[in-house]
């Protein structure tokens, strides 16, 4: 199969049959095989009616509904479990994103070899209050990911089938499925502008708190990715350095307590100071310790990407 079309959705009944009709039209003038995948993150509308009547319509459509509403990360992971095709793009269901980009994003990934290629809304037609903060949010995750994207949380993106096999998507982590990739070791990313509409039915899911979650989501993932594996080396290297400090200090103020008969240690700023960082030393080499634990009895604790094997 050429082509997977993921499609998490939530609440979006209006557009559902729009969206297919695009996507089949696109899809029968290139002559590609494909699926439609159309995952409902618990939408209390009539969006599951209208997809279950869509595969009827159109045997290539196939619908996952969940209980109740995961989020966009659960839905697009369930969905990338399902596919099949070499190409998995996924797309937002509310039109915004365009499926005439699709066959141009697929020349990317088969021709030019690319792992994962990105949408950029270079034009976006959002309101102002999502397009600065977002700005914002790309240049931090662009400088801690050193992966040179303009537009991390677009929602049209295309991966090669191993990638999104690869890698597994929680929490909020949709916006950083490029960081995902490059830490499995798929680092040929890059980007192509996109057209981006203004939201033709129903509104917005996400509000302004998408920046506060998406900046932890941030640092967790850089954490996970850099010391994920080894969560001592941060921990024990931090604690050591306070521990140290700590160590130090008291040790100077107790031979000045000693040989040149100081008294009232405890009243010396630098005592309190020495005090803590034992405390704070000890607590993070603790947490180190726990983590490690925690990481040994990890399912993911030797889970690696194998690119190829030669006799075996
Ligand atoms: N979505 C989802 N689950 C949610 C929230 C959103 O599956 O809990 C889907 C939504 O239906 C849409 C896509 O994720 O297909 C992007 O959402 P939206 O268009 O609201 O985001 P925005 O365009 O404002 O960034
Ligand atoms: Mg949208």
């Amino acid at each position: 199969m050429d082509i997977s079309v993921v499609i998490p959705l939530f609440n979006e009944e209006e557009s559902l049959p729009e969206l297919e009709a695009w996507i089949r039209k696109v899809m029968e003038a290139n002559r590609f095989t494909y699926e439609i995948i159309m995952v409902d993150d618990g939408s209390k509308d009539r969006s599951w009616e209208v997809i279950e009547g869509l595969t009827k319509k159109n045997p290539n459509v196939k619908g996952i509904k969940f209980r109740r509403n995961y989020g966009k990360s659960a839905a697009l992971h369930v969905g990338f479990e399902a596919v099949k095709g070499d190409v998995v793009i996924t797309m937002d269901a509310d039109l915004q994103d365009s499926p005439d980009e699709i066959p141009a994003l697929r020349k990317m990934i088969v021709e030019d070899g690319y792992d994962l290629v990105s949408g950029w809304k270079q034009k976006r037609y959002d309101p102002i209050s999502k397009t600065i903060p977002s700005k914002f949010f790309n240049g931090v995750t662009r400088w801690i990911s050193k992966i040179p994207l303009h537009d991390f949380n677009c929602g049209l993106k295309a991966y090669r089938h191993n990638v999104v096999k690869s890698i597994e998507i929680y929490g909020e982590m949709h916006r950083y499925t490029p960081l995902l990739a490059k830490w499995s070791g798929f680092g040929k990313i890059t980007e192509k502008v996109v057209e981006h509409r203004a939201r033709k039915y129903g509104t917005s899911k996400f509000g302004l708190d998408r920046f506060i979650n998406g900046f932890l989501d941030l640092l967790s993932i850089t954490f996970i990715g850099k010391f994920g594996k080894r969560p001592m080396h941060f921990f024990g290297l931090l604690g050591m350095l306070f521990f140290v400090a700590g160590f130090a200090t008291l040790a100077w103020l107790s031979f000045e307590k000693l040989f040149k008969q100081e008294y009232g240690i405890a009243d010396r700023p630098l005592f309190y100071f020495g005090i803590l960082m034992l405390i704070v030393g000890t607590q993070l080499f603790v947490t180190g310790f726990l983590a490690e634990l925690l990481v040994r009895n990890s399912t993911t604790r030797n889970q690696y990407v194998i690119e190829k094997k030669v006799n075996g």
